[in-house]
């Protein structure tokens, strides 16, 4: 070991919620150890409040906070705030830009994702990550009249409903709106949201607030790499564009980008917008065009690529065998191990790779981070004193909550086949979607205040054959806690 390189036992990177989350659990689990935490953010993510709702569900409180904070809650965890530029890992050596090195004996990485543009560099293509760039989204739908949305997750559908003022074109690849998260039935249940005007009543938040504080921090990073935003990022974020509007979408379906084009190349390429809705702008001419694979041409003030994450692994790629999954995150084993001895990831960066349980899939998730950085910190230590380790309960079965369209959405997946579908829709209140296979209980989409997660948990989690009860399922006047107890 060259001993002018310090060297610590285990070297998280990121200051997102994965990389926080393992420094704070390898901090309890080896007190006496020093735990060096690298971040090319000057704030970090971490979780207070933290509360258990049903076995699988967590709702917790997300705060950004100075790195140094971190140290103060865990005495044993260093926080340096630096890009790392290169991995050695034959050597156990990480490199960060201002040329220091840093020998690990396991190293975790938790470098998260950078929005998946449509377009690279192009002035009028924002991405949404960090804090920052949701001002600069801010800051640009100010004097917008309109936007066109393209993508069809969470970030869109938060986005597409928050935004008023503006007129929203939103285009997505599918034949219904929100469909990374809910299926046609519930995007049908959504669809009467997006035209309607805003409640102005505001919904209890688990969002992080942004302060002047934080403000003087971020003018100071020089990375540009904040951590992810994440649950309701945009909830009280002031999403208004110049018209005197409430909400004003047109959603075009099965559709993505062909081309972008500038008011000039519209001009010579003799094209003509698309007709629009009778209540959106049709006489001005736009600093961007936008062609879709319908052939249809919208004008827009700027365009929000919503369109998913790509991981950051760049810095660790050089000179080392990663095996990288399709969607470009580090492949990890079920110990949170990548392919590369001692290196190990979480959160957004990796893509999971151990046989699934029936229940569960992976999603780049603010709730999937945390699980991940907590396990992989028990598996570095699991690791390094020989232990055996149980892959987390965790990662049993998929359950996540969420606010959509105002309404708390909770959903819990894994489709098979052959299977059967029960439905209980009250317009505009709430939409109960769940899954039967063989009589037993798969999955689950709860949209509105049906107090129905935890016994629909358990009932996906113990397999009971439903079959007697099959017709009584979602009798709204059966208390089906009661009736399971
Ligand atoms: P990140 O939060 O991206 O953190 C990565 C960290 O690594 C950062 O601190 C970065 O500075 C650091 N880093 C990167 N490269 C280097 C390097 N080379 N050297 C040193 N440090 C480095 N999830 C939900 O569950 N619910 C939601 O409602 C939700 N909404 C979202 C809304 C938006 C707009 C976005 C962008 C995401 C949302 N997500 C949501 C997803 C969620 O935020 C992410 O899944 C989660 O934050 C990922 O955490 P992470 O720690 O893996 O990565």
């Amino acid at each position: 070991m060259d001993s002018k390189i310090k060297f610590y036992k285990f070297i998280v990177v990121g200051g997102g919620i994965a990389g926080v989350s393992c420094a704070e659990k390898l901090s309890s689990l080896c007190p006496d150890d020093e735990i060096l935490l690298i971040s090319a953010s000057t704030l970090v993510k971490t979780i207070t409040n933290y509360r258990k709702i049903t076995k699988t569900l967590e709702s917790f409180d997300v705060e950004e906070r100075p790195m140094l904070s971190v140290e103060t809650g865990c005495p044993n965890v260093k926080v340096v705030h630096k890009y790392v530029s290169l991995l050695e890992a034959d050597k156990h050596i990480l490199h960060t830009v201002d040329g220091t090195e840093y020998q690990y004996g396991k190293l975790c990485i938790c470098s998260g994702g950078k929005p998946k543009l449509i377009a690279k560099d192009h002035p009028y293509v924002l991405g949404i990550r960090d804090t920052q760039s949701v001002k600069e989204f801010q800051k640009q739908l100010s004097t917008a009249r309109r936007i066109i949305v393209v993508g069809n997750g969470g970030i869109a559908t938060e986005l597409v409903y928050e935004v008023e003022g503006c007129e929203v074109i939103w285009a997505i690849k599918h034949k219904s709106i929100s469909s990374t998260f809910v299926d046609p039935g519930a995007a049908q249940f959504f669809l009467s949201s997006l035209n309607k005007e805003k409640s102005k009543e505001e919904a209890p938040s688990k969002r992080l607030k942004y302060t002047l504080e934080d403000d003087k921090y971020l003018a100071s990073s020089t990375t540009k790499l904040g951590g992810a935003l994440g649950p309701d990022w945009s909830a009280h974020l002031h999403m208004t564009g110049l018209m005197q509007t409430s909400h004003q979408v047109h959603v075009e379906y099965l559709v993505e980008i062909q081309k972008l084009l500038s008011p000039e190349e519209f001009e010579s390429a003799g094209l003509s917008e698309s007709c629009v809705p009778e209540s959106f702008i049709c006489d001005k001419s736009w600093p961007v065009y936008v062609q879709l694979t319908n052939d249809k041409v919208y004008g827009c003030d700027f365009i929000v690529s919503a369109t998913g994450v790509t991981p950051n692994t760049d810095p660790f790629l050089t000179g080392n065998q990663f095996t990288i999954a399709e969607d470009g995150g580090f492949k990890v084993n079920d110990h949170m191990q990548t392919t590369v001895q001692d290196v190990y990831a979480a959160g957004d960066i990796c893509t999971v790779s151990w046989e699934l349980s029936q229940h569960w899939f992976q999603m780049k998730l603010w709730s999937q981070a945390r699980q991940m950085g907590v396990y992989s910190a028990m598996c570095m230590v699991a690791d390094d004193q020989k232990e055996d380790i149980q892959l987390d309960f965790c990662f049993e079965l998929f359950a996540h909550c969420t606010n959509f369209f105002n309404y708390k959405r909770f959903n819990a997946q894994g489709l098979g086949n052959d299977y059967e579908l029960l439905l209980r829709v009250t317009k505009d209140l709430e939409y109960i979607k769940v899954v039967l296979q063989n009589g037993r209980l798969q999955g689950a989409i709860l949209i509105g205040e049906t107090d129905l997660e935890e016994t629909f948990e358990n009932l996906i989690l113990n397999q009971i054959d439903l079959t007697p009860f099959k017709e009584h399922l979602l009798e709204p006047n059966i208390d089906l806690e009661d009736f399971f107890d």
